[in-house]
């Protein structure tokens, strides 16, 4: 037979390692590695060059500091340069869904260069009411933002597309907000992906260090302390146990949530986990400056280890970028 195409001579990135094999394609699949050149109608030469299965981001923020219909053409250029295929996109919007969610899905469906997904981010009980029209709109995941409240409860949402004005808001993702989405995300059969930061301890925290005068990454570090992690981990991992619902952890980058994690698996929350390059690379110690400073923190070298220890032994599940697609001017 003749097949549809076949990539010769590439260093192939296999399940079982790195394999000097053809990849041979029928009607858009792989349907067989080869060393020799099967008959076919296209033949491209990768002599040289590396073949990765298409990776998936699953954690992008596009949207906020650049409209999407802009964003979405920008952001999906540079990740498919990188060998990213599919990119997950956190919407966050300000008003109901009713009323926005419908431009926003319009002016990104025709400039995506790779595949996409939405996640959409729940912060008020008329959102909560509107996940049901999420799922008809084939959003099935929802996010929570557990480190925002009180002090500490401003956020930029998404831009109107078409525009460039910031849309700054204040939310309060409270105990009854949390429960109410895990309950709701359950019956709806959807995972909820939380960024777990106890929003009350987090604000004490930053108060403190202001009143000492700290700065730097490490004061950040300790201002968000990873038990402020845990005691969000324990919280929800709660909840998803009375509801029977699944929590999808985002950026996960401490020991000591990690940790937390393991108990609350043992007490038998269905839990997936997440986490980003800059744990696995950065660390306090060795940053100066204020380029690293994420939520939550980059924490020691010994987290970093923690961290690679936890994807060797399963215990991670995915790698997301938790990319921002901001301009430097901002
Ligand atoms: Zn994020």
């Amino acid at each position: 037979m003749t097949y549809d195409s076949v990539i010769v001579d590439s260093h192939v990135i296999h399940q079982s390692g790195i394999i000097e094999k053809n990849i041979v394609i029928n009607e858009g699949k792989i349907v067989a590695f080869t060393t020799d050149i099967p008959s076919c109608d296209k033949k491209i030469n990768a002599a040289g060059l590396v073949s990765i299965p298409g990776l998936i981001d699953t954690h992008m923020h596009y949207g906020v500091y650049s409209p999407i219909d802009r964003a979405a053409t920008t952001e999906s250029h540079v990740v498919a340069i990188g060998g990213v295929t599919t990119m997950m996109r956190m919407l966050r919007l300000d008003g109901a869904f009713s009323m926005n969610l419908q431009q926003q899905l319009k002016a990104s469906s025709d400039s995506h260069y790779v595949d996409y997904a939405i996640h959409a981010s729940i912060f008020n009980q008329t959102q909560i009411d509107e996940m049901k029209l999420c799922v008809e709109n084939g959003i099935t995941s929802f996010k929570l933002y557990m480190n925002l409240g009180g002090e500490i409860g401003h956020v930029y949402m998404e831009m109107n597309p078409g525009e460039t004005k910031l849309i700054e808001s204040h939310v309060d993702v409270n105990d009854e907000i949390i429960e109410n989405v895990v309950k709701n995300a359950a019956n709806l059969n959807c995972p909820v992906l939380v960024h777990a930061e106890d929003y009350q301890e987090c604000a004490c925290g930053i108060k403190t260090a202001k009143e000492k005068n700290r700065d730097g990454l490490n004061a950040w570090s300790e201002s968000r302390s990873p038990d402020y992690e845990a005691k969000a981990i324990k919280k929800i991992s709660e909840y998803a146990r009375k509801y029977n619902s699944i929590i999808y952890f985002v950026h996960i980058g401490s020991s000591r949530a990690l940790e937390q994690i393991t108990i609350e698996r043992e007490n038998g929350t269905k839990i997936f986990v997440e986490t980003c390059p800059h744990y696995l690379t950065l660390s306090h110690e060795t940053q100066d400056g204020y380029l690293a400073k994420v939520m939550p923190p980059i924490r020691t070298q010994n987290d970093i280890s923690s961290v690679w220890e936890a994807i060797s032994k399963n215990q991670i599940n995915t790698i997301g970028t938790d990319h921002v697609a901001n301009q430097l001017k901002l």
